[in-house]
């Protein structure tokens, strides 16, 4: 038996939760969760906001762990082996996506929780193709971020070949975005963070920053007219996105990977005059992963993380809730490595 915590409807507190995996299948890897970050998507499930959740709903998929058991056609992963394991657990291996290396993209993909049980769990259950092997020089307790938050950010930098010197902005300093700003700035560009948190400002520069501005002040970022080639949005909210295409230079993109449920309301003359583009990308292939992973360790890149037991889900869920986390919050079962919060 997996001893898991779920949802049991939408928006509902986390309770115990026990389920009888089955046999493992050949493809799967079994791991033994140590730690698991809290992205904002597990929020997004539990309160059904995409339509897509499933209950009893087990999230949790920012999972570092041991391999604890493999099935007779798992290549390249052995028992004991710590690795992590994202937002996709399985893919088709034989659409066109598949065989460009970009699993990511497939239409078949499975997600860790969707449809299936995740991370906040003793165990989870994944196609080894999925799971990726920790490098040396990736600190286990805090890179469980990396594998949905990191990878997210990480991916469009490869996905539109990111010049170094390139003026890149990120618009929400949460989780997905203080690890963008550390990327961009070990990648060489030229950094702004848009926040709408007066104390993330000085907090941003420590993380690669090189410039501030207030996301929600329309008048800051009209100011900024003209200035970026890429600009990230991990933001879930609306905001004066016209404003947003006209701080693009010609050519340059708004590219969204925050989960903004309202419709954009951009206009086709921002797009059109300066030839903008805008665009959007989930996570990233495990390739993209692996690349993600021996980037972060060649430049001391890391999650700035906060330790929550799993006994203290809920109170932990709360914290991510109420945008007080700085900046993920981690469900560990080491002891050793929890503080009051
Ligand atoms: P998070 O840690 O909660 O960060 C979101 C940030 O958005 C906040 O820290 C805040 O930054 C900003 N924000 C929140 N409310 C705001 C408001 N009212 N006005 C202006 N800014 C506001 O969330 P996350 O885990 O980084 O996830 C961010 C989004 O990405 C979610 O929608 C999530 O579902 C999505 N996501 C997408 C993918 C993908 O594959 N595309 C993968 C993972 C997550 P400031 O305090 O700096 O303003
Ligand atoms: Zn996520």
């Amino acid at each position: 038996m997996i001893k898991a915590y779920a949802a049991f409807e939408a928006g509902g507190e986390l309770r115990a939760y026990e389920y009888d995996p089955g046999v493992l299948a050949s493809h799967d890897v079994e791991i033994s969760v140590e730690h698991c970050g809290i992205c904002h998507s597990d929020l997004s499930m539990i309160n059904n906001e995409w339509g897509l959740s499933e209950y009893p709903l087990v999230p949790g998929h920012e999972v570092v762990g041991t391999v604890n058991a493999i099935g007779g056609d798992v290549r390249g992963l052995a028992v004991g082996q710590r690795v992590g394991l994202g937002w996709h657990s399985d893919y088709c291996f034989s659409c066109s996506s598949c065989h460009e290396e970009d699993h990511n993209l497939c239409g078949s993909a499975q997600g860790t929780i969707v449809g299936r049980h995740g991370g906040f769990a003793d165990k989870v259950r994944a196609d080894y193709r999925s799971v990726v092997a920790l490098p040396e020089g990736v600190e286990p307790a805090s890179a469980g971020p990396l594998f949905c938050g990191g990878i997210t950010v990480f991916n469009p930098l490869v996905q539109y070949d990111i010049q170094a010197g390139a003026k890149v902005a990120v618009i929400g300093i949460g989780g997905l975005g203080h690890l963008a700003l550390q990327f961009l700035r070990a990648w060489g560009c030229e950094v702004t963070a848009f926040t709408s948190s007066e104390s993330k400002q000085i907090e941003a520069l420590a993380l690669g920053a090189h410039h501030t501005v207030n996301s929600t002040d329309k008048q800051a970022v009209k100011q900024a007219a003209g200035s970026f080639d890429l600009i990230l949005s991990t933001v879930n909210v609306p905001l004066s996105w016209n404003n947003y295409v006209e701080a693009l230079k010609p050519k340059g993109r708004l590219h969204f990977v925050g989960a903004t449920l309202e419709p954009l309301n951009i206009s086709a003359f921002g797009l059109i005059s300066a030839q903008r583009s805008i665009s959007g990308s989930p996570v990233g292939s495990p390739a993209t992963i692996k690349q993600m992973l021996t980037f972060a360790a060649k430049h001391d890149i890391s999650p700035r993380t906060e330790y929550f037991s799993f006994v203290d889900i809920n109170k932990a869920i709360q914290h991510v809730a109420e945008g007080k986390a700085r900046y993920r919050v981690v469900l560990t079962h080491d002891q050793s490595l929890l503080i009051q919060v």
